[in-house]
């Protein structure tokens, strides 16, 4: 491809609201640019990229049987509502209705559509399995749509869906996705861990969440140190002992170990603590240390009729520990739960925040609450003499016991890992975390959605059976930042050779000049009848600009010709090592096929 006829609007800067480093240099290396927040154009180069890893994902999953289909994004409600999704998938759906007041929504994923489809075509065990996949764009309406088109509002995504007999058949063929994804991630040159996951509003019975993870040649060791962390939303604990590895949202505390064991259960006590209301002020105020408090949280589920009215869950966790959001969730069963503000909870409690305790906590204005439950993380349970508000302002009470003082509605494990606890399977203490952006997601369904959607196939015996189903997604245009994230320098981003929008730049210094055209002609002609992919900066620019340019978009390997090395040699040069080398013309394939196989070994 020769530039002047490419379009590769290079930036010397990238606009001020790009948040990550792989946004910036999407933006700078002319790949993206901005529509609206969370919206994004792909420009040619972009595309490029794009398109190599959705054929990479693609040759994958036609190697494990898989069925490229292409389904709807504009979706009618009616699947929805047989599932129960289009009540509980909350404000991330995008929905519309048509000139004649009918529902759809834009597809944020697609189990319903698959399912109806299935339904509708598949009738006999001799069907299956079978694995139907498409590539799509998916609308998700994020909350806080970042990190350029890590997390949009519009993304390209790959999503698939397996049917099968019977659970054995299901879970075998999970594997060899699971297989199949790393082939992909590797392929792409990721570094990537496996890690256990929830399987949040997509549901089933288990899941695993493919992490790129910041890796030590992100850049030149040297600057390692001024590197950022990776742009990843994702908290990863893992144990350097054996190879357990999970999202945080996920990952199972013990509890028997962290207990704080002090036999004798001593009277309660109220304490004067003026305006001291953290753990941490009340902590040092008293002298005694977090793991004797019981934090109070207020969560409130408003109602789906009445948004001024709500189920309210009095929250209990040790003063040291975080509650985690998505495993509270999970276990109570709710899908829209938030933290109370200060407001509200004098509303309901009339008791200012920061003095809040489990001790004769009472709902004192019942307009505002329709059920309350009094929640406790496990933790409470192993804290003898605690410490907690006395729900009366500036005042706690010392020395509460659970089940003496006060009896928690439910008690489950609801808070985040820490540093300092045992692994959750070899259960020695080297847990360690890494920040991860999710590339990949697979899940075991089970028969979540045949059922709710009564999808059946006749088995052997001509029984009316429900398939068992998988899915399994991969986020395309999330692939391409993620990549960019592990692997850049000062100068630019350094691409992976599979993935790259061209193999070489090939680069002269002076077009103009006779025997440097006549040079890079033959050798832009040699190349691309060999099918090297190649970017020909012909413009009338600069030298400095176009290495800057080079540098920027990031070729594996730049040929420059220029008269210092005319007529026998050109140079060769790897973005990635930074080494030089001359090479005839003559050798000149043979040489870049060497370096680019060399490339994707390191
Ligand atoms: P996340 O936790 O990041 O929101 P998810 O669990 O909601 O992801 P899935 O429903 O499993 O995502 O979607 C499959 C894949 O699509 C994800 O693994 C991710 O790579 C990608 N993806 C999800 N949401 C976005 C988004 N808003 N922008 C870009 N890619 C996304
Ligand atoms: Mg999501």
């Amino acid at each position: 491809m020769r530039l002047t006829k490419f379009y590769l609007p290079t930036l010397r800067q990238a606009p001020s609201d790009c948040d990550t480093v792989s946004a910036k240099l999407m933006f700078r290396a002319g790949m993206i640019r901005k529509l609206s927040s969370g919206i994004y154009e792909w420009l040619p180069l972009g595309l490029r990229v794009l398109k190599k890893v959705e054929q990479i994902i693609r040759e994958e999953m036609d190697k494990i049987g898989g069925l490229e289909v292409w389904l709807p994004h504009l979706l009618p409600k009616e699947p929805w509502v047989e599932t129960g999704r289009w009540y509980v998938y909350g404000d991330e759906l995008f929905r519309l209705k048509d000139r004649k007041g009918a529902e759809f929504c834009l597809s944020p994923t697609a189990e319903e559509i698959i399912t109806s489809l299935v339904r509708n075509e598949l009738r006999s065990y001799r069907q299956l399995p079978v694995m139907f996949y498409q590539f799509g764009t998916k609308f998700r309406d994020e909350i806080r749509p970042r990190f350029g088109v890590i997390r949009a509002k519009e993304f390209y995504m790959k999503d698939a869906y397996s049917f099968h007999k019977d659970e054995t058949d299901a879970e075998e063929y999970y594997t060899k996705v699971v297989d199949a994804y790393s082939k992909i991630f590797k392929r792409c040159g990721l570094k990537f861990l496996i890690v256990e996951a929830t399987t949040g509003p997509i549901g089933g019975k288990f899941s695993h969440e493919f992490m790129v993870v910041r890796t030590n040649n992100t850049a030149n060791s040297s600057q390692s140190k001024n590197i950022p962390e990776i742009a990843g939303e994702e908290t990863i604990v893992y144990c350097s002992y054996c190879n357990y590895a999970a999202n945080i949202e996920k990952a199972e505390c013990s509890y028997e170990i962290s207990q704080n064991i002090q036999p004798e259960k001593l009277p309660l006590e109220e304490v004067y603590t003026p305006n001291k209301k953290t753990v941490e002020e009340v902590s040092l105020f008293l002298n005694e240390p977090p793991e004797k408090f019981i934090k109070t949280l207020v969560y409130v589920e408003p109602l789906p009729e009445n948004k001024n009215v709500h189920n309210v869950y009095v929250v209990l966790v040790r003063g040291d520990y975080e509650i985690n959001e998505t495993k509270l969730k999970e276990k109570l069963g709710v899908h829209n739960i938030i933290l109370a503000d200060n407001n509200l909870v004098e509303q309901i409690f009339n008791v200012p925040v920061g003095f809040l305790g489990p001790i004769n906590l009472a709902v004192v204005n019942i307009s505002v609450v329709n059920k309350y439950f009094l929640v406790a993380d496990r933790s409470v349970e192993y804290i003898v003499n605690g410490i907690s508000g006395a729900n009366k302002k500036d005042f706690h009470i010392k020395n509460i016991n659970i089940y003496r003082d006060f009896s928690p509605d439910i008690i489950e494990d609801l808070r985040n890992i820490t540093l300092s606890d045992p692994c959750p399977k070899c259960k020695s203490k080297s847990l360690k975390f890494s920040k991860g952006i999710e590339v990949g997601h697979t899940f075991k369904l089970g028969t979540k959605y045949s059922k709710s959607m009564n999808a059946t196939f006749l088995d052997e015996n001509g029984k009316e059976q429900f398939y068992v189903m998988g899915c399994y997604g991969i986020g395309v245009s999330r692939i391409v930042a993620a990549a960019i994230e592990q692997s850049y320098d000062e100068d630019g981003i350094i691409w992976y050779p599979t993935i790259a929008p061209f193999s070489v730049y090939l680069l002269p210094i002076d077009y103009k000049d006779k025997e440097i055209k006549h040079t890079t002609d033959k050798i832009y002609d040699i190349l691309t009848k060999n099918n090297i992919e190649v970017l020909f900066d012909d413009r009338d620019e600069r030298p400095g600009v176009k290495f800057k340019d080079a540098d920027l978009i990031g070729c594996p390997i730049r040929i420059t010709v220029s008269k210092k090395t005319l007529p026998d040699n050109v140079e060769l040069y790897i973005r990635k090592t930074k080494q030089t080398k001359m090479v005839t013309h003559q050798d000149i394939v043979k040489e870049i096929t060497a370096t680019i196989e060399l490339l994707k070994q390191i």
